[in-house]
């Protein structure tokens, strides 16, 4: 196959949701139209048989949650389908960001009982700013739901996106049906399976069907010609244009669990989500299927089998084919590297890759060197700028509390820093320095010192400090900018009108920052400076 057919087969998404919506279900449905039945388990299996993981996924075990990505690939009817999973737990963490540059669109699963929650909100916030399709799953209208205009209401209030519902329910909890899709007007009729283990069964007939009226309740018959009477006042008119630029979010109702309306996203889903995007290096533009080898480190992770200390580096590919043995070179560094332990993940599966293509993920296995956001690329010109700053919402500093295991400590630190499980920085004026750490979330602590004390015998500390807010500084006129002063190691403080609440302190880049403990402190800091 010619390397323009292999990225137009290929679909590479996230599902991106507030815990507990559905993702978890969802990814096992769509697995299952994969043909990878036997695995499909496997996701679950991940959710609830925790002990069979490695080590120190034993924190996930504890908390219950999942830290660790992982890429589901499955082919379904002709396409080839990267499903990059994102850590879905309450607290929020820069991973799941880092995932989201990697991908082309998302599925976005609300509750359709509760209908937007936090993290739906700012996930999704991420992936417009990058201007990824979204296309949204209304899940759970096995369950009383939210009214369906209600749902679309809110996504245009709550999230600033149009909506073009591409199926209707018929009806929620007890009285849910089936769905209407609009765009063969048919109705697909439900019917309940024990434990919805297998593909539902669908009956497949035109609204005014005698079947569809004697199946629902008369009020909600009723009520769903009404409103779909209505939609074609209210829905955005559907545009496949708007759809892949991020504007418009094709909806779809069903229920996961019960495998409802699921092929029928997926289907759709594949028909309008884009094939892996063309990558902007400065001023030129790098296409999928050139023959230029590049892609980029979204993800590393150290250690995931503890007795190994092995590390994986997780690579989207931009452009051209990726062959095992083939040597690239990190364009960061300028080394140039024989890339020969490349491995498809596969939730605790792992199986060589031989070949791959714009879209897919391949984990390279061994100690590459490699940081996060490095690219990797027979061009040495192509630099990849793709993985975002995070303004960190939370600050701790961290003791060692063993000096006999300083070293650890400190390789233990410089390792999960260059893993990204959190950003350092530097406070100038402190009198002793104690590595103070930002990130989003404050689980990235708890994997931070749980990492450090399993799999380096660190014995550490966390201190939270007070600040929450961090302002990047920039010299209005750089020229005004103090020049460096000979001998001296930082570099010399920006010219600022601080308030006696700010905290200065230095990025891993050498860029000041300062630091408010609240929005009041930052604001009047922005207005004097
Ligand atoms: P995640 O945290 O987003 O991965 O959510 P899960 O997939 O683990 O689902 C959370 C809970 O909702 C589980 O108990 C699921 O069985 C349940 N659930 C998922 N989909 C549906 C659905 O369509 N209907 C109902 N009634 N429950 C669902």
């Amino acid at each position: 196959m010619s390397a323009a057919s292999e990225v137009a087969r290929r679909r590479t998404f996230a599902i991106i949701s507030h815990p507990d919506a559905g993702k978890t279900t969802l990814t096992e449905k769509l697995l299952l139209y994969g043909g990878a039945v036997q695995l499909a388990g496997s996701v679950t299996a991940r959710k609830n048989q925790r002990a069979t993981t490695s080590d120190w996924m034993e924190l996930e075990k504890q908390r219950g949650i999942s830290v660790s990505s992982t890429v589901l690939q499955f082919e379904y009817k002709d396409c080839v389908v990267n499903l990059l999973d994102t850590p879905g737990h309450k607290d929020f963490s820069e991973d799941t960001y880092r995932v989201l540059t990697a991908v082309d669109a998302a599925v976005m699963v609300i509750d359709a009982g509760k209908g937007i929650e936090s993290q739906t909100l700012k996930l999704f916030e991420v992936c417009r700013r990058r201007g990824v399709p979204i296309f949204t799953f209304m899940n759970k209208l096995d369950r009383p739901a939210r009214p369906p205009l209600d749902l679309l209401d809110e996504l245009e209030k709550v999230l600033g996106i149009a909506s073009c519902p591409m199926n209707w329910p018929l009806g929620d909890g007890v009285d849910f049906k089936g769905v209407f899709d609009r765009q063969s007007n048919q109705v697909h009729l439900f019917e309940r399976t024990v434990g919805g283990m297998f593909r539902a069964p669908v009956n497949v007939k035109g609204i005014e069907d005698e079947s569809v009226s004697n199946a629902l309740p008369p009020l909600v018959y009723a009520r769903v010609c009404e409103e779909l009477e209505l939609l074609d006042g209210v829905g955005a008119e559907f545009s496949l244009e708007k759809v892949r630029r991020g504007q418009i979010t094709p909806v779809f109702y069903g229920s996961a669990m019960n495998n409802f309306g699921v092929q029928m996203m997926l289907d759709s889903f594949l028909a309008m989500a884009p094939t892996p995007a063309p990558r902007l290096v400065g001023e030129r533009i790098v296409e999928p299927d050139s023959e230029t080898f590049s892609g980029f480190v979204f993800k590393i992770q150290a250690n995931m089998n503890p007795r190994h200390r092995d590390h994986v580096a997780f690579i989207r590919i931009v452009s051209g084919c990726f062959q095992r043995d083939m040597s690239a070179t990190n364009t960061r560094t300028g080394t140039k590297m024989r890339l020969g332990n490349s491995q498809r993940l596969f939730a605790q599966e792992r199986e060589t890759v031989n070949e791959a293509w714009a879209g897919d993920v391949v984990g390279l296995v061994g100690n590459y060197g490699f940081q996060i956001g490095d690219t990797l690329s027979d061009d040495p010109n192509i630099k990849y700028d793709e993985m975002p700053r995070f303004a960190p919402e939370c600050f701790a500093y961290l003791h060692n509390e063993n000096t006999a295991k300083f070293k650890r400590f400190r390789d233990g630190l410089d390792q999960l820093l260059k893993e990204g499980v959190a950003q350092p920085f530097e406070l100038p004026d402190a009198f002793v320095r104690i590595p103070l750490l930002g990130a989003v979330g404050p689980l990235q602590f708890d994997v931070l010192k749980y990492r450090l004390e399993s799999e380096y015998s660190a014995e550490v500390r966390l201190e939270y400090a007070p600040w929450t807010i961090v302002r990047w500084i920039r010299e209005k006129n750089p020229e005004d900018a103090p020049k460096p002063v000979r001998g001296q190691t930082t570099k010399p403080k920006p010219n600022l009108a601080a308030s006696y609440d700010t905290t200065l302190a230095l990025d891993a880049f050498g860029n000041w920052v300062a630091l408010f403990s609240d929005k009041v402190s930052a604001g009047y800091f922005e207005t004097k400076n």
